[in-house]
C-alpha cells in the first residue's frame, strides 16, 4: 500500500461516514473498509423501531446506497473481522489470513450487547438484540401476537422492544434493576412518564427486579424466575443490559483505553496514526474538558466526519452537543446536552399529561440538557435548546416553565 492509504475497522455508521467524508473532502488515495458483519453498513435506530414495527423497509437503513463503495472507489470488505494489529509496523491482520498495511487507521468497532452470568440463558428464544439479523429475528416471532415476551432491561433498548412487542399484540414484561424505567438517564419523574406510557399501553412491570433464571424445557425457553421468586411466562426473552465498548483489538495492541478508547477532542488516539470514532470512543469534549463516550447515533456520525477531516490533517474536533432520540408508542423524544452535568430535577414547560411538554435540566442556573417530548418541530425545541446549552449563561427556572415566555426570548440580552 502507499503511504496514504487509509484503513477502517468497522463498517458501521461512524465508519461509513469517514470513508465518505474521505471523498468528499478530496481524498484521492486508497480507502479500505473492513466490517465483521456481512451487511452493508446500516443505521440502527430503526431496527428497533420503525424497522421491527414492519413501518420501515430494508430501503431506510443503508448509511450510504450500497453501490457509492464502488462508484467511489472505496473496498468495502463484509464479513471480514480484524483479529490483530500491530500499530509499529501500521498493518493490520484479517479474519482470511490476509495483511494490510495503513498510513492512518481508524477504530470504529463499535459496541456489542453486554452479558449476563444467567442460567438458561443459552435456551432458544432468549435472545440479545444489536443487529439487522436480531431485528429481522424478532420481527417475525413477533409479528403474529399474542406471545410472552419478557424484557430484561430498562433502558432505551429495553423500552422500545417493550413497545415494538406490545404494538404488535404480545403480552410484554419489563424487568430491570432500577426503581422506574430510564431512572439512571433522565431521572425518576421522566422515568414514570415513560412507565405510565407503557403500562398504558399494556405493559407490565417488575422493578427493582433481576432476572435469576432462565427456565426452559426440551431446550426451549418457557419462563424467567424473578430474584423475588416469581415466575413469568415467557415464549421470548430478550436481554438488553446495556453495551461495552469492543476495545479487543485495540486492547491487544497497546492504544490507551479508558471507558472504551482514549481519544482527544480530535479522536486522535494515544497512538500514532490510529484514531477512533464513534461507540467505541471515548473522546475529551472541548465544552465540558472531559471526555464523554456517547452510544448515540449523532455521535457516530459526527465522529465519522471529525476523524476523517483529522486523518487528513485537518484542524477537526468533535464539539457537538450530544443529541439522541426515541420513538414509543405515540412518543417522540429528542434530548440533547450533557447528562453528567445535570443536577438536580427538571423544569417542566408543557404537560406531561397531554404528552407535550420539554424538560430542562440546569447546573448553577445555566441550561445543561434538555428533551423534547412531541413538542412542535416549528417550535424548534432542540435547536433552542442547543442554543440555551451553548449560551452557558444562567436562566431563570420560571422562564423555562412558562409556555408564554418564547423559548428565543429566554436569553437575557448580552
Ligand atoms: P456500530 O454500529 O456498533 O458498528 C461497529 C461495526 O464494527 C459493527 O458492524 C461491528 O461488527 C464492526 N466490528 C467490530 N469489531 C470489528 C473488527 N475487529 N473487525 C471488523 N469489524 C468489526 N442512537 C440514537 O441516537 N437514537 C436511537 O434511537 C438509537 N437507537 C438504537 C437502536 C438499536 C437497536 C441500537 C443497537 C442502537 C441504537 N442507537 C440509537 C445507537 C446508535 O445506533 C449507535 O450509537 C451507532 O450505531 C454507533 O455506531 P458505530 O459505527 O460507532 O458502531
Amino acid at each position: 500500500m502507499a503511504v496514504e492509504d487509509i484503513v477502517i475497522v468497522g463498517g458501521g455508521l461512524a465508519g461509513a461516514t469517514a470513508a465518505k467524508t474521505l471523498r468528499t473532502e478530496g481524498f484521492p488515495g486508497r480507502i479500505v473498509v473492513l466490517s465483521a458483519e456481512v451487511h452493508h453498513p446500516y443505521l440502527r435506530p430503526p431496527l428497533s423501531k420503525e424497522y421491527l414495527l414492519g413501518k420501515a423497509g430494508d430501503d431506510a437503513l443503508p448509511v450510504v446506497p450500497p453501490e457509492w463503495y464502488a462508484d467511489n472507489d472505496v473496498e468495502l470488505r463484509l464479513g471480514v473481522p480484524v483479529t490483530e494489529l500491530d500499530p509499529a509496523a501500521r498493518t493490520v491482520g484479517l479474519g482470511d489470513g490476509s495483511r494490510l498495511d495503513y498510513a492512518s487507521l481508524l477504530l470504529a468497532t463499535g459496541a456489542r450487547p453486554r452479558s449476563i452470568p444467567l442460567p438458561g440463558s443459552g435456551l432458544k428464544g432468549v435472545s440479545t438484540f444489536r443487529t439487522l439479523d436480531d431485528s429481522r429475528r424478532l420481527r417475525s416471532s413477533l409479528a403474529d401476537g399474542g406471545r410472552n415476551v419478557v424484557m430484561v432491561g430498562s433502558g432505551w433498548i429495553g423500552m422500545e422492544l417493550a413497545a415494538a412487542a406490545s404494538s404488535y399484540g404480545n403480552t410484554v414484561t419489563l424487568l430491570g434493576l432500577e426503581e422506574v424505567p430510564l431512572g439512571a438517564a433522565i431521572g425518576p419523574e421522566l422515568g414514570g412518564f415513560f412507565r405510565s406510557l407503557h403500562e398504558a399501553n399494556g405493559v407490565r412491570f417488575r422493578l427493582p427486579a433481576s432476572a435469576a433464571e432462565i427456565t426452559g424445557n426440551a431446550g426451549r425457553v418457557t419462563g424467567v424466575r424473578t430474584d423475588a421468586g416469581e415466575i413469568l411466562a415467557a415464549e421470548l426473552v430478550v436481554i438488553a443490559v446495556g453495551v461495552v465498548p469492543e476495545v479487543s483489538l485495540a486492547e491487544a495492541a497497546g492504544v490507551p483505553l479508558r471507558n472504551g478508547i482514549l481519544t482527544d477532542a480530535s479522536l486522535r488516539t494515544g497512538t500514532p496514526g490510529i484514531f477512533a470514532a464513534g461507540d467505541v470512543a471515548n473522546a475529551l469534549h472541548p465544552f465540558t474538558g472531559e471526555h464523554h463516550r456517547s452510544e448515540h447515533w449523532s455521535n457516530a456520525l459526527n465522529g465519522g466526519k471529525v476523524a476523517a477531516k483529522s486523518m487528513l490533517g485537518q484542524d477537526a474536533m468533535l464539539d457537538t452537543i450530544p443529541y439522541f432520540y426515541t420513538d414509543q408508542f405515540d412518543v417522540s423524544m429528542e434530548y440533547s446536552g450533557f447528562p453528567t452535568l445535570i443536577s438536580g430535577p427538571p423544569t417542566i414547560r408543557g404537560s406531561l399529561d397531554e404528552k407535550v411538554f420539554i424538560a430542562f435540566w440546569q447546573r448553577e442556573g445555566r441550561v445543561v440538557a434538555g428533551m423534547s417530548v412531541n413538542w412542535p418541530r416549528s417550535g424548534k425545541p432542540q435547536k433552542m435548546i442547543k442554543a440555551l446549552i451553548a449560551a452557558r449563561t444562567a436562566v431563570s427556572p420560571q422562564a423555562l416553565a412558562d409556555s408564554s415566555v418564547p423559548l428565543d426570548q429566554i436569553l437575557p440580552e448580552a
